[in-house]
């Protein structure tokens, strides 16, 4: 097999456990090679976070609180001490309060907004900004996102309006990077039955609803997310930057189910 990442190290942010979207691209840049870091929230992941480390040989495993500007400031200099310079960094984060993610989008509290913006919007600029003098020409980081940015979703609420703001960011930033040949991009994953996706009021029914009704009839696993990182995170997509690439069975280009319309 040719090794798309041989060479390549990636930092990967938001392994909370071996469901989560983050595993699933830890475990295909490592299939191609890449040397991974790996970033946890806190102490209370680093006991599922520690093992799987492990578990792919890598060395690497930092805690960090993106909502501390220290944190993100120490891990970027703990990666600089061991990498030197990195190639690919993945931001897999997202947070909303329980309370935000059903009922009315109006019911919205101010201090609800501010940590959704903060954990899911803004981390991946500080990111960004933290990781910016160790990354190498060639590079390319890249952001989780959800249809829920686009249409209003059933309880997404809050963070449907927080993914809009991390799309707009993935094109700030693709601007900002581009002149350094940094690429930049957001995959749009459909609903994966991971701990962030628990906390969203009526997700079971989302998620089964979702295989019935995309035109590739297919749920979408954390293993289909991380072979589109490998794409993003590769010289494969050398000339693609800024975009927003969906994994989602094809269920953001319909506008409504088969059995509704009753088409053959
Ligand atoms: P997950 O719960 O496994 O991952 C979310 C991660 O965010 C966890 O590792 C958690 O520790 C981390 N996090 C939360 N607050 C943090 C903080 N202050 N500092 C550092 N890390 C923090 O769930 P997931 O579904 O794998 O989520 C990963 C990304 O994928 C999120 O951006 C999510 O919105 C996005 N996404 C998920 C789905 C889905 O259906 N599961 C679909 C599309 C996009």
């Amino acid at each position: 097999m040719t090794k798309l990442l041989e060479g390549k190290t990636a930092l990967v942010f938001g392994v909370a456990n071996d469901r989560s979207i983050a595993w699933g691209v830890v475990k295909a840049l490592h299939e191609h090679g890449a040397k991974i870091g790996i970033s946890y929230a806190g102490e209370v992941l680093k006991k599922r976070a520690v093992p799987l480390a492990e578990s792919i040989g890598s060395t690497f495993v930092e805690e960090c609180d993106v909502t501390k500007d220290e944190d993100i400031a120490a891990v970027a200099e703990k990666a600089k001490k061991a990498f030197g310079e990195i190639d690919i960094l993945v931001h897999a984060i997202a947070f909303a309060n329980r309370d935000e993610l059903g009922g009315y989008y109006y019911d919205t509290s101010r201090a609800g907004f501010h940590t959704a913006m903060d954990i899911s919007v803004y981390s991946f600029t500080a990111l960004a900004a933290a990781f910016q003098p160790i990354i190498r020409p060639g590079g390319s980081l890249m952001t989780m996102t959800y249809y829920g940015s686009q249409k209003a979703v059933p309880s997404y609420n809050v963070m449907g309006v927080a993914k809009a703001a991390l799309e707009a960011s993935v094109r700030y930033l693709a601007r900002d990077f581009g002149p350094q040949k940094i690429r930049v991009n957001a995959i749009s994953a459909g609903p994966i039955r991971t701990l962030a996706a628990s906390g969203v009021a009526g997700f079971k029914n989302l998620h089964n609803r979702f295989a019935e009704v995309a035109p590739l009839r297919e749920g979408v696993t954390i293993e289909d997310v991380g072979n589109a990182a490998l794409f993003l995170a590769s010289d494969l997509s050398a000339r693609t930057t800024g975009d927003i690439v969906y994994v989602d069975s094809g269920f953001n280009i319909i506008a409504i189910g088969d059995d509704e319309a009753k088409s053959p």
